[in-house]
């Protein structure tokens, strides 16, 4: 018994789809950065979808102490009304 040429192709579709990780490192270890400011929101606006709401994790590619600091940053930024709580689209401007 040779090998089938469904059971090849299998492996081979297999091996296509297997998962990659996305090689991505925290930004702000990058820049070493010790505290995330809430002052900018310009950039903590880069970590929220387009409904206005914090990206988690596995999108933003931070470590847990960033992405921590980064969620309070942002609900600091709402309350001084340097980002918006939430988009809406269904009322525009
Ligand atoms: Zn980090």
């Amino acid at each position: 018994m040779g090998r089938t040429a469904a059971a090849t192709r299998g492996e081979a579709r297999a091996q296509q789809t297997q998962w990659r990780r996305p090689v991505r490192r925290c930004v702000f270890c990058a820049e070493k950065v010790a505290q995330v400011d809430y002052k900018d929101a310009d950039r903590l606006s880069r970590f929220l979808s387009d409904r206005g709401k914090i990206r988690p994790r596995r999108q933003t590619g931070l470590c847990a102490r960033h992405q921590r600091q980064l969620a309070r940053a942002i609900k600091r930024a709402r309350h001084l009304a340097l980002l918006p709580f939430v988009v809406d689209y269904t009322h525009p401007a």
